[in-house]
């Protein structure tokens, strides 16, 4: 008889096996360790963005200072 084994999936952070079952909660990741490696991989990536130009300060707008 085949036993009823869980399918495994490797951590997509450090290749380690980890059981597709409920009680694996980071799965695919093996850990919450690996799970915010790889988001924080994510975030830095998609973070990268560059920031709106400075105006010049001596464009002075009396109405924008007094709302
Ligand atoms: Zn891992």
């Amino acid at each position: 008889m085949a036993a009823n084994t869980p399918p495994m999936v490797a951590c997509p952070t450090c290749r380690k096996p980890v059981a597709w079952i409920a009680a694996e909660t980071f799965k695919p990741f093996c850990s919450e360790r690996c799970k915010l490696i790889d988001l924080g991989d994510w975030a830095t990536e998609t973070h990268k963005i560059p920031g709106p130009p400075l105006l010049d300060e001596d464009d002075e707008n009396p109405d924008f200072s007094s709302y």
